[in-house]
């Protein structure tokens, strides 16, 4: 499904990106796997070559255009073109209310949800419409499209994911470079274990686990394969499409 094409997945190092890095190794992909963490990003590198494939880590701060200018450049140095993006780095905020945000917990928020998708865009789009092609997959989230209580920051900045979608989808179509984005909405780590854990015994579960009608969180993979899919050339009528894979959450 990716033979041949080289991905660029930033927030490579866990979760969606380490999935889905995995994934598209494993259809065919050559990878430049970002992050910030260095352990992480490695790790994952081992993972791809262990499974038979190739891949390279570059150690970025997202939200740094200077960092961001050489993650990109480290693609076309490696391998000569980028094919694919994965721009998936991110993080969540300290869930509060409005009023209760810390002027630099939303900083921090905008810096690496939005600076950071925009700046990957950014200079990833010119590498793509040079090479005359090429394909975008943001990381937004169902708190991209709906809110959830006591997150209005982290909604505000995959909201702003969204439509930086959109503008670059309309921008670059007729470069032949297609954009879309994922919305996860939640995903297993080891701390959700036990809320799922807690729905299934019919115990207490916060709103949102209550609203995912499949009564369960997503695992790594089931986001990767959607992420794959729209990286793909199996996606090519797809841009600018705001694909919800959330297991019903927004239902
Ligand atoms: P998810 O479960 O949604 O995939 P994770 O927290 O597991 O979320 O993965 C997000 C990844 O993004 C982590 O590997 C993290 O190190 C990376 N990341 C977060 N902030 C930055 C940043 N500023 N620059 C580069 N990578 C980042």
């Amino acid at each position: 499904m990716l033979n041949e094409k080289i991905a660029l997945v930033t927030g490579g190092g866990s979760g969606i990106g380490r999935a889905t890095s995995l994934k598209m190794a494993g259809y065919g992909a050559k990878l430049v796997i970002v992050d910030f963490n260095e352990a992480g990003g490695q790790e994952t590198v081992r993972l791809i070559q262990e499974q038979g494939g190739e891949a390279i880590f570059v150690q970025a701060d997202v939200s740094k255009a200077e960092d961001v200018q050489r993650y990109v450049q480290a693609a076309v140095d490696a391998f000569g073109r980028i094919d694919v993006f994965f721009n998936n780095a991110g993080i969540v905020q300290k869930f509060n209310r409005l009023a209760d945000i810390e002027e630099s917990e939303f900083d921090r928020i905008m810096s690496v949800n939005v600076r950071g998708v925009f700046l990957g865009m950014k200079y990833v789009l010119k590498v793509m419409e040079q090479q005359g092609g090429g394909s975008i997959v943001n990381t937004a989230s169902t708190a991209g499209v709906k809110s959830e209580h006591s997150a209005s920051a982290y909604s505000a900045s995959k909201h702003a994911v969204v439509g930086l979608t959109k503008g670059a989808a309309i921008e670059y179509v007729k470069k032949g470079i297609r954009v879309n984005a994922i919305c996860p909405g939640g995903v297993e780590t080891a701390l959700t274990k036990g809320v799922e854990a807690a729905f299934l015994s019919g115990g207490y579960v916060p709103e949102e686990v209550g609203n995912m009608r499949m009564g369960r969180y997503a695992q790594p993979d089931e986001l990767a394969e959607v992420a794959c899919f729209l990286a793909s050339d199996r996606a090519s009528y797809m841009t600018g499409s705001i694909v919800v894979a959330d297991g019903g959450l927004t239902l």
